[in-house]
């Protein structure tokens, strides 16, 4: 059955597709609707922006659709920048929110960090929602050349002496955020699925 992401992210695409390989589902994103074009995500939590973008997209193409909105928590910085991380500078750049946070860090020994993820799925049943985190600590440095986003400053717990910019897609498939929540999707859709 096809199901639609929503989102127009490559990068987190190809992780979702590489997660659901298994499964009887096949997920395709946003190209074929070119229409919609950026879909907002102004909510002030994660999981709202979900059931925003996944609605959006559910009620433009009646399709099954998922959505998810994930961010770094910093717990020296009272867990910000959460829900604001892609937009935490002007630039909304990778490099500059990095800086930023490193700037932010100077001189704190507390370096814990958690990503999290929430998702949702709009079917003809309504919505469903699901969360994952990973947690881990941020370095001084950026270190790596994988992934996106905080990945070089960010490093998780399951994989010690390495970065998530450091690790394959496959290993970081097994303990992200998005790996936690969307573990929960085939269940998720067999059971709204099936649901008369
Ligand atoms: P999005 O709304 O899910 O696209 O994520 C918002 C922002 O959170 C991204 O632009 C990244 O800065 C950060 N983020 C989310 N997931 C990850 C990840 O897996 N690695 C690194 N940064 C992430």
């Amino acid at each position: 059955m096809r199901i639609i992401l929503a989102t127009s992210n490559r990068h987190k695409l190809k992780e979702i597709q590489a997660l659901m390989a298994d499964t009887a589902f096949e997920v395709v994103g946003l190209q074929d609707y070119p229409e919609l074009g950026e879909i907002p995500e102004d909510h002030d939590s994660m999981v709202a922006n979900a059931i925003q973008k996944a609605q959006t997209v559910f009620d433009h193409t009646g399709h099954p659709t998922i959505a998810d909105d994930s961010g770094i928590e910093i717990r020296a910085l009272k867990w910000a920048p959460g829900v604001h991380s892609k937009r935490w500078t002007p630039e909304q750049t990778d490099a500059k929110n990095n800086e930023k946070l490193l700037r932010k860090l100077a001189g704190v020994s507390d370096r814990m960090a958690q990503y999290r993820c929430a998702m949702a799925l709009v079917t003809t049943k309504g919505v469903v929602t699901a969360e994952g985190l990973c947690e881990g600590l941020i370095g001084h440095t950026n270190q790596g050349s994988g992934g996106f986003g905080y990945d070089p400053l960010f490093w998780p717990s399951a994989y010690p002496g390495r970065t998530m910019a450091e690790i394959s897609m496959v290993e970081k498939n097994k303990i992200s955020h998005r790996a936690a929540a969307f573990s929960q999707l085939p269940q998720m859709l067999t059971d709204t699925l099936l649901i008369t």
